[in-house]
């Protein structure tokens, strides 16, 4: 059976055959890119490519790229533990034309790999196309697809964007049908978003570029981006529909199932699947330079290691855990991302700090939450004030809270959230004595802010991809 890495090689070596240079991923956090949070596509490092501002020697591209979706325009935060298919950290296979080929090559391109390299079968295969995309359809046909598994789709779905500005253009995306036995529909259904027809590769038609005004202009060049997840195909490769499921994930859970001696599978298998995800972009994102802290990216990196370790918790552990999984996670991907056994020792030592300091405050912060869950009605949502309190004195985030209230079935007054955190900021400039100048200390609290002195600017999605 092939492995992940197996699977990886094999992508990159059979673009190499067509000419494509093999690239590194970039980094995840975009270089000299304001507008990004984290870098959540393979295009991100070929952005000014597209758009014709700089050039390279090459003009065919092919990459495994390093990508994180925990905020911004595409987050799949949300999603870690309630689909098989999605991660905060994934790997996306990817090739890229600038300015040389266009639909015509890139459809066989994609086409080829899937069904003869990789022999999957076409009757399982769907594709989509953006609704006025006629040149797409007919490629799609010429290259044996039923018309009517050739699904137009007028969404922003099959509009690909990297975030509110920048190339981007219509896209076709290729879905696998893993059969009747699991819920979902076909693309464009109300059932999509479940995980019967999961979506494997997306190929973008480079052709435009947004501005922040809301005008698009077309490029002067045509170009391709594509993007394949790297778990997704494994998945598919090794015979599940199931990201979870493929050997490296295996190897993940059972040791995350082994320090904290539990089932890897039945009930507890939620938990190890978070804490696996999350494992997997902490460490990265560490390996590139991001330290927890209280704003932007650190705080984003906080917050997705707190919900690890709450799902940490709710295995009964009672010592810090994450950082004893890291040298499996070093084992399976520190050869083709040679950054995370450099940064192994600050990896495990960040984390076994952090879960030490939130272990003081989780216990209690569960145990405040329990109580006031007790005092409510049925399926009435926790108070603002508490979700607050839990943030400022216990160190919960509020999308952590959000978390725990899920499985509940409640949710949060988020408004309330809001009003207690501006209450706080407002007495917290109250209470600042400052200089006696007046405006010259509504200055320094702007700054402040701007510069995401307080923890709030940290998780707004706004904020999460623009300001940092
Ligand atoms: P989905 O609709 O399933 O959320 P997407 O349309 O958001 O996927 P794209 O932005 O098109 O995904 O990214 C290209 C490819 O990267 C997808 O076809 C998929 O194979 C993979 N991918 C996207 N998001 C994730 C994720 N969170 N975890 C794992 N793989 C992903
Ligand atoms: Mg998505
Ligand atoms: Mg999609
Ligand atoms: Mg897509």
């Amino acid at each position: 059976m092939a492995s992940l890495n197996d699977i990886r090689s094999t992508f990159l070596n059979y673009f190499a055959k067509q000419g494509h240079e093999i690239v590194d991923s970039s980094p995840l956090v975009p270089r000299n890119d304001p507008t990004l949070m984290f870098t959540n596509s393979g295009m991100v490092q070929f952005k000014n490519l597209f758009t014709g501002v700089e050039k390279r020697d090459y003009q065919r591209a092919t990459t495994s790229q390093k990508c994180v979706r925990a905020g911004g325009k595409h987050n799949d935060l949300d999603n870690v533990g309630y689909t098989a298919r999605h991660h905060t950290f994934f790997e996306m296979l990817g090739n890229f034309s600038f300015g040389d080929y266009f639909k015509e090559e890139a459809i066989p391109f994609a086409w080829e790999l899937i069904t003869k390299e990789f022999d999957i079968p076409k009757d399982k295969l769907y594709t989509t196309v953006y609704h006025t995309d006629d040149e797409a359809f007919e490629i799609w046909k010429k290259m044996g697809v039923a018309e009517d598994r050739i699904i137009r789709i007028p969404t922003h779905d099959n509009f690909w964007q990297m975030g509110p500005t920048g190339p981007c253009g219509p896209c076709t995306e290729i879905f696998y049908d893993h059969g009747e036995h699991i819920w979902g529909g076909p693309p464009g259904s109300p059932e999509e978003d479940g995980d019967r027809f999961i979506e494997i590769w997306n190929v973008v038609f480079m052709q435009n570029e947004q501005f922040e005004d809301g005008s698009m202009k077309a490029l002067d060049m045509q170009s391709i981006d594509t993007g394949m997840g790297l778990e997704r195909i494994g998945a598919l490769l090794q015979g599940s529909h199931d990201n979870y499921d493929t050997d490296l994930f295996k190897a993940l859970i059972e040791a995350s199932a082994n320090v904290t001696s539990t089932d890897p599978y039945g009930e507890q298998n939620v938990h190890h699947r978070v804490i696996a995800d999350h494992l997997r972009s902490t460490s990265f994102l560490m390996a590139d330079g991001v330290m927890p802290s209280n704003d932007g990216r650190g705080y984003v990196l906080r917050r997705i290691m707190r919900r690890a370790m709450r799902h940490a918790h709710l295995l009964g552990a009672k010592d810090p855990v994450m950082h004893q999984l890291v040298p499996s996670l070093v084992q399976q991907m520190g050869q083709a991302y040679p950054e995370l056994g450099q940064a192994q020792a600050l990896i495990e030592e960040t984390l076994k700090q952090e879960e030490t300091k939130f272990k003081a405050t989780l216990d209690r912060g569960l145990k405040l939450l329990d109580d006031e869950l007790d005092g409510l009605d049925d399926g009435a949502p926790l108070s603002g004030a508490a979700a607050f309190k839990l943030y400022d004195t216990y160190g919960f985030p509020l999308d952590l809270t959000q978390d725990a209230l899920r499985e509940k079935g409640r949710a949060v007054d988020t408004d309330g959230f809001d009003a207690a955190m501006a209450e706080q900021k407002a007495k917290a400039r109250a209470a600042h004595v400052g200089s006696g100048d007046v405006a010259e200390d509504a200055i320094w609290f702007d700054i402040a802010e701007d510069n995401g002195a307080s923890e709030f600017l940290g998780y707004d999605t706004e904020t999460a991809e623009g300001q940092v």
